[in-house]
């Protein structure tokens, strides 16, 4: 077996990757409405996904901290055309966190929040699979800008009421008494006009669940970290308490949910408040965050440094997870090397990332290790990657994981 010598590829500036004005808008502050913030970080030139002619794919993201409330968010923001483009190949209207419909039906079930009868909300609701794991005998609606993920949710959940609409505002045939935004909130560009438009379309003794990641519990050693470039506004537990009181809701619980990043609030109606002051805390936890996010990003340095002098790498993941590798590491230096991306995503396959040609993963089958080396780009994907390249008979000795352990968050 030898690599046929149009195998590897430099990295290379595709021409038809550009960006575009119109797929960024400056906003103000979400919560205050402030136009005065300092800049936290930027990724320049930002690359989503693969190579794409015509469709400009690339952003310059600056994360952003207002200075009257300390709200961190993505400004610019995200256009409606700039999400459609740039989250074209992202599978999913919004991330990829996994629900857990059984621990929030319990949840849900122990604050006799799902009585009978009881008429409930779910608001970004997918394909509606966490409200199909509700009793059948409560009224359930759900809302979502995905009209693909709908019309799936419909036709195979017809006892549920499935809205394809933006959600501030949307017909509803009945109103809520319970509403849900599971993983929702730190996706839009307007959370606090949702949250209104939710408090008046809401019965008056309704009960608001709202469940986001936040600052406080923003730890990880994923090099995408805790400011995910699929998140907008970056909540701590005061911001978001704030954002609630603007809208009209007062958190009545609050509480840490275990296993991963999720911070969950209970909520009832209230007079609306004026937004607070920032919390001088949030400014101490977000060094703690940018100092957890750039050890992350030491710790993979050192595993990349068993490359060493190779000039042939495989990369297994064209995902986000690559680009941040392009970002911010040592991968693509020296210049010399040359370079195969392969992900099991028949939807990749065929495509480029600058420049390099994305392959299914059996192209490994003709790769020489003897010169090349295999890095494993992914976080939550790597257990999984690293099983299928051992089966796959690939030496251990030029498999490169760059993570020691992977927590779910
Ligand atoms: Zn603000």
């Amino acid at each position: 077996m030898g690599s046929p010598p149009n195998t590897f590829f430099p990295i290379d500036s595709f021409p038809g990757n550009t960006q575009h004005a119109d797929n960024l808008a400056m906003r103000p502050c979400p919560l205050c409405a402030g136009e005065d913030h300092r800049q936290i970080l930027e990724l320049t030139d930002f690359q989503f996904f693969t190579d794409s002619a015509g469709i400009p794919k690339r952003a310059t993201l600056r994360q952003v901290q207002c200075r009257h409330c300390l709200t961190l968010f993505l400004n610019p923001c995200y256009t409606l055309q700039g999400f459609a483009h740039l989250f074209a190949e992202a599978g999913k209207s919004y991330g990829s966190t996994a629900l857990r419909p059984g621990e929030q039906r319990a949840w849900l079930a122990m604050r006799d929040l799902l009585a009978p009868g009881t008429v409930i909300l779910d608001v970004g609701c997918y394909e509606g699979s966490f409200l199909a794991s509700l009793p059948d005998n409560l009224l359930r609606q759900g809302v979502d800008i995905d009209s693909p993920a709908i019309a799936r949710g419909r036709a195979r959940h017809p006892d549920i009421e499935l809205v394809h609409s933006a959600f501030d505002q949307f017909p509803l045939s009945r109103q809520p008494q319970l509403i849900t935004l599971f993983h929702v909130l730190e996706h839009l560009p307007e959370p606090a006009a949702v949250l209104a438009r939710l408090h008046a379309i809401a019965a008056p003794e309704a009960r608001l669940v709202i469940e986001v990641p936040v600052l406080e519990h923003g730890d990880t050693n994923d090099i995408n970290g805790f400011f995910s470039v699929q998140h907008i506004t970056h909540f701590s537990r005061h911001t978001l308490s704030g954002l609630l009181g603007i809208a009209g809701w007062k958190i009545i619980e609050a509480e840490k949910i275990e296993g991963y990043n999720g911070y969950r609030v209970l909520a009832e109606k209230t007079d609306r408040q004026d937004p607070p002051h920032g919390n001088p805390a949030d400014i101490a936890r977000l060094q703690e965050i940018l100092a957890c996010w750039h050890k992350a990003h030491r710790s993979v340095e050192d595993k990349l440094a068993r490359l060493s002098e190779a000039l042939k790498i495989v990369i297994w993941g064209a995902g986000l997870h690559t680009e941040f590798l392009y970002q911010t590491s040592s991968l693509f230096y020296p210049s010399e090397r040359r370079f195969l991306l392969v992900d099991s995503d028949p939807i990749k396959q065929g495509q480029s990332w600058r420049g390099i040609p994305i392959k299914a993963p059996d192209a490994m089958a003709d790769i020489d290790w003897s010169e090349a080396r295999l890095v494993i780009s992914s976080y939550g994907g790597q257990p999984a990657m690293i099983k299928a390249a051992r089966e796959a008979g690939i030496p251990d000795n030029v498999l490169i994981p760059l993570y020691n352990e992977i927590h779910v968050y």
